[in-house]
């Protein structure tokens, strides 16, 4: 059996948008999740430190060696995590623009091995669809990239549905990328240094992507997909509670915003969702996410360059399941969700 590898949640940064991150970080920006992260790795001597950021900004020869060496046929390129969710409505979506012509320039260079998903802004919700319409249609994109929360906001408002509108009418996935938590939940986190890839981000992902299940949004847009990384943010381990609790809040009619769905919350993972196994080589999970979603449902992802272990590709090499379950969980997943 031969299968490529395709990698779904490959980071990338023009410098640009690192230089306007080094603004904000002089300038006091509001948020601490963000000092929290990009004050790691911008002010960071640590040669390794440096290295991921060589590596963020290039798509060209150092990034096409390390997938070779690491037997990498495509990235899926996204722009890295706050994208552009940290700036004004206006220069968000001209950074989008900007980020999604870099993308799409290094996609023209190499078609074999690159695709890329849209930066859009939300902090302008009609412009962020304008934004994924040009990025799919014109630039050849293939989704949008949403870094989680917008100014602590979460996608289920529905002044965001013109994204999930746009999304269904292209036929093209969401990812919804981590970024640090929302500055309403981020203290008892950075008190432990938890805030960022090591929980909060599971934390804050999961949060995002389950209130926009409860909020109903599905029901509106039922032919929504929504991709999520880290083996689905931990939602695949809650199934069985969330449906449970769910149903008996929608009784108990205690609470405003929890309304009844036509499905059970887990119906929305398991139909409505992807998952990619980025950050998380680790067989136990990811066997168990395709027992509770289905080898339909799981993709492979690396997160490079942040988590760039080139021995990790063989505990996906060496899952002890069906070749041609590996070929869906490399490759045609991929190739189908994205629609390469
Ligand atoms: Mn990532």
């Amino acid at each position: 059996m031969t299968y490529q590898r395709i990698a779904a949640e490959e980071a990338f940064a023009p410098s640009e948008i690192l230089d306007r991150y080094r603004v904000l970080l002089d300038e006091g920006y509001r948020d601490p999740g963000f000092h929290s992260l990009w004050g790691f790795y911008l002010d960071n001597p640590d040669p390794r430190i440096r290295q991921v950021l060589a590596r963020m900004s290039d798509l060209g020869d150092l990034r096409l060696g390390d997938m070779d060496r690491t037997g990498i046929a495509k990235q899926i390129l996204s722009l890295t995590a706050p994208g552009v969710q940290v700036f004004d409505a206006a220069e968000g979506t001209v950074l989008a623009r900007s980020s999604n012509d870099f993308v799409a320039d290094a996609i023209r260079r190499h078609p074999d091995r690159f695709a890329g998903l849209a930066a859009i802004a939300p902090q302008d919700p009609i412009e962020a669809a304008k934004e994924l319409e040009r990025g799919v249609n014109k630039l050849g994109l293939k989704g949008a990239i949403v870094n989680s929360h917008t100014y602590g906001e979460y996608l289920d408002d529905p002044k965001f549905w013109p994204i999930f509108e746009a999304a269904e009418a292209l036929n093209v996935p969401i990812y919804i990328h981590p970024t640090t938590p929302s500055p309403a939940m981020i203290g008892p986190f950075l008190e432990r240094g938890l805030d960022g890839a090591i929980f909060g981000f599971a934390v804050e992902t999961g949060l995002h992507l389950l209130r926009i299940i409860v909020s109903g949004a599905f029901d509106r847009f039922p032919r929504l997909k929504i991709v999520a990384g880290h083996l689905g943010e931990g939602l695949p381990y809650w199934l069985f509670r969330i449906d449970f609790m769910h149903s008996r809040m929608v009784s108990a009619n205690r609470y405003a915003t929890v309304k009844k769905l036509r499905r059970k919350p887990s119906e929305y993972i398991k139909e409505n969702v992807y998952v990619t196994t980025s950050g998380m080589a680790w067989e136990p999970p990811i066997l168990y996410a395709q027992s509770v979603l289905g080898v339909d449902r799981v993709l492979y992802a690396m997160d490079y360059p942040y988590q760039f272990v080139p021995e990790e590709v063989g505990v996906t090499d060496n899952l002890p399941i069906a070749d041609e379950d590996k070929k869906k969980l490399y490759q045609s997943n991929a190739e189908s969700v994205f629609g390469l």
